[in-house]
């Protein structure tokens, strides 16, 4: 092990070894108490009984995925020394942000100088990502060290190859629990926000991108990870499209900053949700048919070479939605994809290459997907499975191109219900903030 390893680290030792690093503060794995025992990993409380191994010690069962931590180990740590030479220049991307999203990046950056907690709520399609690289660029011309987590590994995956071109002068280390890499200490690090638990006090700025998917959101470890995984005054830049009621209170209660970036990239709204009823729609389903609302729209669509994804809540719908649409519409090439798919991959390919005309899919394709020029529509989207964010990002599919910045969404629903209503007013507001923003910026 080289000793940067250390660097706003927590690496498990067993208490009977010991590693030669000079200065390392040794921190204890766990809290005991009379009934209870607390990981100060992760922070989580069990059950003395539960947590007890054989020989009288305990372990944390809760983070075990990340190394078994356990009474039998010490944590190593050095505090972070900022030991990175920078490289000019530290920015090598070439690209150009409009004037709304250079409004809003230079908001987020003087953030990040000032080490302040901010969300950045930005609709989906906005550019989000290149608005955040001025900022980045400075914190690290500042020395300072950086981390950008996601929940999602998919997105860590899809950063890296886009950071690495950006910041070509800066070394980056990826960090998931997929493939992993040896560690390395890096002045910028991609990782998934389980990841951030072994981390200490060790980043100067963190970046949390999609704080609303699974799981990080309400996922009190994950909140944790994130809270001492950035150094005592750092700053957490925490973004999303669809900010949770925990954010929302915070903001409202302005005990967070935060910037709005209300437009797409190509300056026009988002597309409103259109809700119809369709009561009892899987009984229907199920005799072969579609309720009327569903059978007319998509036959519209089939009719005019409209290119659509059609959500639908469970694995188990899927089959029945295409042998309806196969038996109706013989000639519609289309296709069905869902989370375990081994051609998830190939499927989407097709729908991007226009070989298909339509996905049916489950929520797996809400976001981190783009195929320019759908419409959409979501066959029981009062199920549980759809949360009000994965609706708002859902209904984010459509209208991502400049060439085709609009589009039609259908929300079918059993009953009138308030994940949906929560979308729809989520878009208004947003959408009225882009209107106010747009007369802004026409007037100056
Ligand atoms: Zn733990």
């Amino acid at each position: 092990m080289e000793i940067s390893d250390f660097y706003g680290r927590r690496v498990i030792v067993n208490k009977h070894e010991t590693v030669d690093v000079a200065n390392a503060q040794k921190l204890p794995t766990m809290k005991v108490g009379r009934r209870q025992v607390r990981c100060l990993r992760c922070n989580h409380l069990s059950d003395r009984r539960t947590a007890a191994l054989p020989n009288g010690q305990y372990y944390c069962r809760h983070c075990i995925q990340l190394g078994r931590v356990s009474t039998l180990d010490q944590f190593y740590h050095l505090p972070e020394p900022n030991q990175f030479q920078v490289k000019r220049p530290v920015l090598t991307w070439q690209g150009q942000l409009s004037p709304l999203q250079s409004r809003v990046s230079a908001e987020v950056s003087a953030g990040m100088a000032r080490h302040e907690h901010r969300l950045l709520w930005a609709v989906t399609g906005a550019g989000k990502t290149e608005m955040i690289f001025p900022g980045l660029a400075a914190a690290l011309k500042r020395g300072e060290r950086v981390g950008l987590a996601s929940p999602r590994v998919d997105v860590c995956l899809e950063l890296y190859p886009r950071l690495q071109k950006a910041f070509a002068n800066t070394p980056i280390a990826l960090l998931h629990g997929r493939n992993p890499q040896p560690y390395h200490y890096r002045q910028l690090t991609i990782c998934t926000t389980h990841q951030l638990l072994r981390f200490y006090r060790a980043f100067d700025n963190l970046i949390v991108d999609e704080v609303d998917a699974f799981p990080y959101a309400a996922n009190e470890s994950l909140l944790f990870a994130t809270e001492q995984a950035i150094k005592k005054n750092g700053g957490l830049l925490m973004m999303t499209a669809t900010p949770g009621r925990v954010l929302m209170r915070q903001v409202r209660r302005h005990q967070l900053a935060v910037s709005y970036l209300p437009l797409r990239f190509h300056g026009q709204p988002l597309p409103q949700i259109k809700e119809e009823l369709v009561t009892g729609w899987r009984k229907q389903l199920e005799k072969g048919r579609f309720p009327r609302p569903v059978q007319k729209q998509l036959g519209e669509w089939v009719r005019s070479g409209q290119r659509f994804l059609f959500f639908v809540p469970h694995i188990s719908d899927l089959r029945p939605a295409r042998e309806i649409m196969a038996k109706h519409w013989p000639g519609l090439k289309l296709r069905t994809v869902y989370a375990a798919d081994s051609e998830r991959l190939a499927k989407v390919q097709e729908m991007r290459k226009q070989e298909v005309q339509a996905l049916i899919t489950t929520t797996i394709m809400e976001r981190g997907v783009t195929f320019p020029g759908i419409d959409l529509g979501v066959l029981g989207a009062d199920d549980l499975v759809f949360s009000s964010s994965a609706l708002v990002q859902i209904a984010g599919r459509v209208g991502r191109s400049a060439k085709r910045p609009t589009g039609k969404v259908v929300f079918w629903v059993d009953t009138v219900c308030r994940s949906v209503q929560e979308a729809q007013r989520q878009i208004r507001l947003m959408n009225r903030r882009g209107r106010k923003l747009k007369d802004e910026m026409s007037a100056l």
